[in-house]
């Protein structure tokens, strides 16, 4: 039986050796590790931006104390919901999400969405993740 032919991930070069091998040479492996980190690299990075400009909107929302916007503000701001640092739950009816020491609670006030944006207290931030498995 005719072994399946195999080429280095790399540089695509037609090579022989275990069936297992990813790449011809030390050298396209080490090519293959930086490209990996670089992406991992840019993944840190993105979210990185996302969060430090998420902070930045909630700060210039909410330069003293606490206060509360519309959804709509946030979005026109350019606040990405997905990315946050950390969650703060002190009660069942707020749940807070952190950019570092700036957060917002989602509330709805009179049928109107809005966040609650607080600086973050002096809480021992204890979460437990398993408690909303159900
Ligand atoms: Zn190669």
């Amino acid at each position: 039986m005719e072994p399946t032919p195999m080429i280095c991930l790399t540089c695509k070069t037609p090579m022989r050796g275990r069936e297992d091998k990813k790449y011809c040479s030390d050298q396209c492996r080490a090519t293959a590790n930086n490209h990996n980190r670089k992406n991992t690299e840019k993944e840190i990075i993105a979210t990185n931006k996302a969060l430090r400009k998420n902070r930045k909107i909630l700060k210039t929302l909410c330069p003293v104390g606490k206060s509360t916007v519309r959804r709509t503000v946030l979005e026109t701001m350019g606040y990405n919901f997905a990315i946050f640092s950390s969650l703060y739950y002190p009660n069942s009816a707020n749940l807070y999400y952190f950019c570092y020491d700036y957060g917002f609670s989602p509330i709805v006030q009179k049928g109107v969405e809005k966040a609650l944006i607080i600086t973050r207290q002096n809480y021992v931030g204890k979460w437990e993740p398993w408690k909303f498995i159900k």
